[in-house]
């Protein structure tokens, strides 16, 4: 394998979770899922789906946890005495299995850190307020539609991907007609702008007078900033209202290294809340050193 820097424990250990981040997501999933068979039994039910995952599953995480286990210098008496299973038992199950990593280490370790950051929003149902429950018998929670950008300011419990009430850095612009902050950084790289109307309405066609009259000046007043702050040679901007149905908008900047074109907004990346606060801090100073030029 063409990673020197990955110790084999270490390759265990991306190995192991792997499959724990593997597990996780099926389980996540199922938290929330219908049950569609009345009777157990039923082969589409909830229990016969959960029964065959860890059917399927265990004995997977058990083989990654038992590698893990071997490869920082456990002995085989420690892998019994942790399974319950006797010394030649354990040997049997598990000595002839190599550990099982993944052809690229250093990606999958990449793929890891990012599903961390960003694993609990991306599915549909976070888009449900009770997305549990509402399965539940006797419970009609309210409110299962809210505007998420209004929730946000209302305090509300909004997903990861609708940002947070105070961004990082605080807002740029809050002016009584747009709010301008630093976008979850889950979900955006570092300096990417959140413009969001003040009221509360879905797209361009409902634009008011001073809404039409301000939002271009806006974006051009941050552009060059933007560009300053970050490095990028584009601004990528982008708006579809799929999240939320209330106007919103986003720069992202492109900087060298990122793809460019189109597949640049398919993926753009995430960051800390420190480098987006930095980030934002930059920002700040280069559109305080642009509006004293003029
Ligand atoms: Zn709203």
């Amino acid at each position: 394998m063409d990673a020197p820097e990955f110790a084999e424990a270490d390759v265990a250990r991306v190995a192991l979770s792997e499959q724990l981040q593997r597990l996780s997501e099926l389980l996540r999933l199922t938290v929330a899922a219908e049950d569609i068979g009345a009777a157990p039994a039923e082969k589409e039910g909830l229990a016969a789906h959960l029964w065959s995952l860890l059917e399927t599953e265990v004995p997977l995480v058990q083989e990654a946890v038992a590698g893990y286990v071997r490869t920082r210098g456990g002995s085989w008496q420690d892998l019994a005495e942790l399974s319950g299973l006797t010394e030649d038992e354990a040997r049997e199950r598990w000595a002839a299995l190599p550990v099982r990593g993944p052809a690229d280490p250093a990606a999958a370790a990449a793929a890891l850190d990012a599903w961390y950051v960003r694993h609990a929003q991306v599915e549909p149902l976070a888009r449900v307020r009770y997305p549990f429950s509402r399965l539940l018998n006797g419970r009609s929670p309210d409110g299962q539609h809210q505007c998420l950008i209004c929730g946000k300011y209302e305090g509300n419990t909004v997903p990861a991907w609708a940002g947070f009430p105070v961004p990082p850095g605080g807002h740029l612009v809050d002016d009584g007609t747009w709010r301008v902050g630093h976008g979850p950084t889950p979900y955006w790289p570092a300096g990417t702008l959140l413009i969001e109307s003040r009221r509360h309405f879905l797209d361009y066609a409902d634009f008011d007078h001073v809404e039409a009259a301000t939002l271009g000046p806006l974006v051009r007043r941050l552009t060059a900033p933007l560009k300053e702050a970050t490095g990028a040679s584009r601004i990528h901007i982008f708006s579809c209202m799929e999240g939320t149905e209330h106007f919103h908008l986003w720069m992202v900047p492109r900087v060298e290294g990122q793809t460019p074109g189109r597949t640049f907004m398919a993926d753009p990346g995430h960051c800390t809340h420190d480098e987006a606060e930095e980030v934002i801090g930059r920002v700040r100073q280069a559109m305080e050193r642009t509006e004293a030029r003029r």
